[in-house]
C-alpha cells in the first residue's frame, strides 16, 4: 500500500516536472530565430537593443562612431569617469565626441529603469556598490515642481530614484553587455555607418556601408543583415537615406526652441534650512512661455566626508532657459549673481552654500 501511494505521489511530481519543461521548451522554440542584425550607434540605446535582439539574433553587430571599447573608457576608476570632460583638456581623445555628455540633467522613466533591471539583472547592484549611488523616494526625499505644481506631495504611489550621471550608467551598461552577451554581439568600433544598402524593386533595406573613421582613404565596407536598427541618436540621418534610397518620405515637424544649459558638479553644504538640506532631490522645471528657467538638483554619487557641513552628497546641478537669455558659465560668482535675479530665492540659497568641483560647463541646442 505504502510503495503503491509512493510511486503515485511520484508519478504526480514527474508530470508536473515534465510539464514544466515543456512549458518552457514550448516557449523557447516559440521565439523566431533569425541570424544576424546590425545596429547602427553603440551609446544606451543601442545596446539595450543590442540585449534585447539577442533572443531572436545568433549574431548582433554594433557599429559605432566613436573608440568606446578603448582601455581608458572601459577601465576608469568611479573618480574618473566623474572628472570625464570635465578637468581634462583633451576630451576627445578619449574617443566620446559628438554626444552631449556633460552633466546636464537626463531623466530615465520608471518604464527604463525596469527595462535595465529585466535586461541586466547585475547593473544597479554594481552601480549602487561600485559608485556609491543610493536610490531615494520621490515622495519623501524630493521636492520637484512640474509646470508649478508641487509634484510629489500628490504621488499616491512612491517611486525610487536611482541617481547616477548619465556617462557612467553608460559605462556600465557596456561592461556588463560584454560579460552577458559578448559572445553573440560583435562591436566595430572608430567606425561610421554612410550609407544604407537598399533593394529598391523589393523595397527593403539589407544592410549598411560603413568606413572606417582611424583611416579616412579607406573603402566603404558592406555588411548586410536580416535587420537593421539605427540608434544613432537625434543627429540620426536614417531619414535622409530612406528618402534618397527608396523614396520614403516619413513625415517630420519641427520645433524651434533655443534652450542654454548651465551645469557643474558640486557637493552639497548645510544651508541652515533644515527643510531644503533633507531633499537630495530638488527641482523646477521651466513653464514657457510664462516662466523660461528651470532648475535641478540631483545626486549622483555619496560620499564618505569628515566636513560635518558637508550633506555627503555629490550632486549635479543644471540650471536652463528657453529662449531666453542663457545662464552664464564664466565665472560661479557671476552664475550665483544670476540665480539671485532669475530663479527661486530656495536654489539661490542651495547653491550659494554648494561647493563647485569639476567646473562649469555650458550646452546650447
Ligand atoms: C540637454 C539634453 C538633455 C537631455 N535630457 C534627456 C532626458 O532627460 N531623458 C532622456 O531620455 N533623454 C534626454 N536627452 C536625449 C539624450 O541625448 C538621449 O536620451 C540619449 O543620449 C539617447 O541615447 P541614444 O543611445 O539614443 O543616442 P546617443 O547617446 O546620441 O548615441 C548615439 C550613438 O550613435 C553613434 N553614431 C552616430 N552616428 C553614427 C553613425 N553614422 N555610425 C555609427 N555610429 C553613429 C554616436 O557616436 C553615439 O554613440 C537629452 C539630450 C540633451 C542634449
Amino acid at each position: 500500500m505504502l510503495w503503491l501511494l509512493i510511486s503515485f505521489i511520484l508519478g504526480i511530481v514527474s508530470h508536473i516536472i515534465y510539464s514544466k519543461i515543456k512549458t518552457s521548451t514550448q516557449v523557447s522554440t516559440d521565439i523566431p530565430q533569425y541570424d544576424h542584425a546590425i545596429i547602427i550607434g553603440g551609446s544606451i540605446s543601442g545596446m539595450v537593443t543590442a540585449a534585447y535582439l539577442t533572443k531572436y539574433f545568433s549574431r548582433i553587430t554594433i557599429i559605432e562612431s566613436d573608440d568606446v571599447l578603448n582601455d581608458e573608457l572601459m577601465n576608469f576608476t568611479p573618480e574618473e569617469l566623474l572628472n570625464y570632460r570635465c578637468r581634462d583638456k583633451n576630451p576627445s581623445s578619449l574617443g566620446r565626441s559628438g554626444v552631449p555628455q556633460i552633466y546636464q540633467i537626463h531623466l530615465m522613466a520608471a518604464g527604463g529603469q525596469l527595462i535595465l533591471r529585466e535586461l541586466f539583472p547585475r547593473l544597479e547592484h554594481r552601480l549602487i556598490n561600485k559608485y556609491n549611488v543610493r536610490s531615494y523616494s520621490l515622495k519623501n526625499e524630493s521636492r520637484l515642481v512640474i509646470n508649478d505644481v508641487l509634484l510629489n506631495q500628490n504621488l499616491t504611489e512612491d517611486f525610487k530614484w536611482l541617481g547616477i550621471d548619465r556617462f557612467t550608467l553608460e559605462i556600465e551598461i557596456r561592461k556588463e553587455l560584454c560579460l552577458q552577451y559578448g559572445h553573440q554581439i560583435q562591436w566595430i568600433c572608430n567606425s561610421k555607418v554612410t550609407q544604407l544598402i537598399v533593394d529598391q524593386s523589393l523595397n527593403t533595406v539589407n544592410g549598411v556601408k560603413y568606413r572606417s573613421k582611424q583611416n579616412s582613404d579607406a573603402p566603404t565596407v558592406d555588411l548586410c543583415a536580416d535587420f537593421i536598427v539605427d540608434c544613432s541618436g537625434r543627429n540620426s540621418p536614417s531619414m535622409k537615406w530612406l528618402n534618397e534610397d527608396l523614396n520614403l518620405i516619413i513625415p517630420t515637424e519641427q520645433i524651434h526652441f533655443g534652450c542654454g544649459y548651465t551645469t557643474f558638479v558640486g557637493e552639497r553644504m548645510k544651508t541652515g534650512d533644515s527643510l531644503l538640506d533633507s531633499k537630495p532631490i530638488i527641482g523646477c522645471t521651466a513653464n514657457s512661455p510664462e516662466k523660461n528657467n528651470g532648475w535641478f538638483i540631483i545626486p549622483i554619487r555619496t560620499i564618505k566626508t569628515t566636513n560635518e557641513n558637508s550633506l555627503g552628497t555629490i550632486s549635479t546641478i543644471a540650471i536652463n532657459s528657453n529662449n531666453s537669455e542663457y545662464p552664464p558659465t564664466d565665472s560661479f560668482e557671476n552664475l550665483l549673481e544670476w540665480v539671485k535675479d532669475n530663479l527661486h530665492s530656495d536654489f539661490y540659497t542651495i547653491l550659494k552654500s554648494t561647493k563647485e568641483t569639476n567646473g562649469l560647463k555650458s550646452l546650447y541646442y
